[in-house]
């Protein structure tokens, strides 16, 4: 698949629910309300329409949320698309979740060629944790990477940088996910939905956010690439691969690869622009079939590059929805 601008388009990421039971500061309002649930995708839609995006040149998902483990019936999901690795229709299924469930977990998505996950932990301090979560664990999480470990499930951290808040988080979390031999990606945080908070107060460029790290270690650009939009850096004598996700301060649309399936069944092209095609409304009324025609038409619609810096600086209207709806 192409884009308009001749961008290849080779990666799903599918939001399989909006509901978590963390409440993360940048993500979500305290009060968040949720999707009703006749309003999302059944178990069934998600794995016809991926399969059908499967047949159109998809090479790698990732399953997101919202906390997409706390949906009932993930095992299913993660069971048939793992079939997909199985049989070398797909290179790659993947999961971004926030670790509190993968203790029960672990086993079942190694089982089902689920060989790499990213786990999200902005600090490893405690009180941290439960203040930026708004009350989880991270005694939890941090079980839960152990037993993704133990099963050889390769884990990256993805850790949001919030400005006056975690910074001093950075030298502990690297020294750690060195330990651990995980790679630590930090993302800037991006302005979407309300979340009750100036955001402009909240978001720091990656490149100032790592300042500690860069003082104390040899930190230095390197070739590696991902699926995804990280640049990456070698953070020697640690052994560190640190990844940067820089959507404000360093755009990256230009290697876009992605579309993203929401939770009720809407293909956004872009994370940080409303349009986008329905195919719930079209898959329930016409079948499966018209997942074909809608997905011509939202290569059309997918934009040349977000617009965060206008949405961060008051330019541009900030857009409603949150990231667990869109899926990050
Ligand atoms: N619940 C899972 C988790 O936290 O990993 C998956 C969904 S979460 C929306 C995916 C990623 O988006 C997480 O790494 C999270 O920290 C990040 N995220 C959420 N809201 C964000 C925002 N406004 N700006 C930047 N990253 C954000
Ligand atoms: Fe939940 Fe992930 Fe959003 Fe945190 S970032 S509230 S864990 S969906």
């Amino acid at each position: 698949m192409r884009d308009g601008f001749g961008r290849k388009i080779d990666y799903l990421r599918i939001s399989v629910t909006d509901r978590c039971n963390f409440r993360c500061q940048y993500c979500m309002s305290e009060n968040m309300t949720f999707m009703p649930k006749s309003d999302l995708l059944t178990l069934e839609e998600i794995t016809l329409i991926a399969e059908r995006f499967i047949g159109h040149g998809v090479k790698k998902i990732r399953l997101t949320g919202g906390e997409p483990l706390v949906r009932r019936d993930m095992s299913d999901v993660i069971q048939r698309l793992g079939r997909k690795v199985e049989s070398g229709e797909l290179e790659e299924l993947t999961l971004t979740t926030n670790g509190s469930l993968l203790s029960e977990y672990a086993d079942h998505l190694a089982a089902h060629n689920m060989h790499r996950i990213n786990v999200s932990m902005d600090t490893l301090d405690p009180y941290k944790f439960a203040e930026i979560t708004r009350g989880a664990k991270i005694d939890q999480v941090l079980t839960g990477i152990a037993a993704a470990r133990r099963v050889g499930i390769q884990v990256k951290i993805n850790m949001v940088a919030v400005r006056n808040f975690n910074q001093d988080c950075l030298l502990p979390m690297a020294e750690f996910c060195a330990d651990h031999g995980h790679d630590l990606t930090v993302i800037e945080t991006m302005p979407l939905g309300d979340v009750g908070a100036d955001r402009t107060f909240e978001h720091i460029p990656a490149e100032e956010f790592i300042a500690p790290l860069v003082e104390r270690y040899s930190v230095s650009p390197i070739a590696h690439k991902s699926a995804g939009p990280a640049r990456y850096m070698a953070v020697e004598p640690l052994g560190l691969r640190l990844g940067l996700i820089t959507p404000l301060s360093n755009n990256f649309c230009d290697d876009c690869n992605r579309l993203r399936l929401t939770t009720d069944g809407k293909i956004f092209m872009c994370l940080g622009h409303n349009a986008h095609v329905d195919l719930r409304a079209a898959v329930r009324n016409e079948g499966i079939e018209a997942v074909d025609r809608l997905l011509q038409k939202a290569l059309k619609l997918k934009p040349l590059r977000h617009d965060f810096n206008a949405q961060l600086d008051g330019s541009a209207d900030i857009l409603e929805r949150h990231m667990n709806v869109t899926g990050g």
